[in-house]
């Protein structure tokens, strides 16, 4: 058996993060005196989850058009940025789900967007490199410039299934399209969670094999 799992939404938690930049980001746009609607947490996570668009975003919290812009384009730069990486945090059970795979002997394998430097740091962080083998952690490196998810994903899988043996019994576990669409293009099963950056409307439109909250359940799944 070989599970391929996701790391940012099966295993990282990176609302607290994009939460931060968020009022980060508004918070330099505005002028001083403008009153602003800052979400709460849950209601920005939610939009987030919905695919609602930065600027839409920066709107409904008050701002202005063309300030919206300038949000967005503040947003992109600053999410991804190395110092905010620490406010990621643990998918609850995540971690006990990696040891359950672990010792069920399965092959385990983590294939990310992430580049390489943004990677490594949540690995220290948490203590997860145990999980991985150096020569199971695909992820992108230092150098790649993002244009479409789904097509990175589908050339990491592409990379994983050209240097692993064939396993006919193979899983793969993501929270986005991108996850989805990677494995059903290589025939692999996918079990999309709902601990990420999708709600269940969205995940539902890319048809993966089954719906449920986190990895934990993805793994009890795929273990019964
Ligand atoms: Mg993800």
């Amino acid at each position: 058996m070989r599970i391929i799992t996701d790391f940012d939404g099966p295993i990282m938690d990176l609302s607290d993060r994009y939460y931060h930049v968020y009022q980060l980001c508004l918070e330099k746009v505005k002028l001083p005196n403008q009153i602003l609607n800052i979400f709460p947490k849950a209601k920005f996570w939610a939009y987030k989850q919905a695919l609602i668009p930065e600027r839409q975003l920066g709107i409904e919290s008050g701002l202005t058009v063309e300030q919206a812009e300038v949000f967005k384009q503040l947003r992109d730069r600053h999410a991804h940025q190395i110092q905010y990486l620490p406010f990621d945090l643990v998918v609850p059970g995540s971690i006990a789900a990696l040891e359950k795979i672990q010792s069920s002997g399965s092959e385990l394998l983590v294939m990310t967007l992430r580049r390489t430097c943004e990677l490594e740091p949540a690995f220290k962080q948490y203590d997860l490199a145990r999980f991985f083998l150096p020569h199971y952690r695909y992820c992108l490196p230092n150098d790649y410039i993002k244009h479409d998810d789904a097509q990175a994903k589908t050339q990491l899988m592409v990379k994983a299934l050209s240097e692993l043996k064939p396993d006919p019994n193979t899983w793969m576990i993501g929270d986005t399209e991108a996850d989805i669409i990677a494995a059903k293009t290589h025939h692999i099963k996918v079990i999309g969670v709902l601990s990420g950056i999708r709600d269940r409307d969205r995940i539902e439109h890319y048809q993966p094999d089954k719906i449920v909250s986190n990895l934990a359940e993805a793994v009890e799944f795929i273990l019964e």
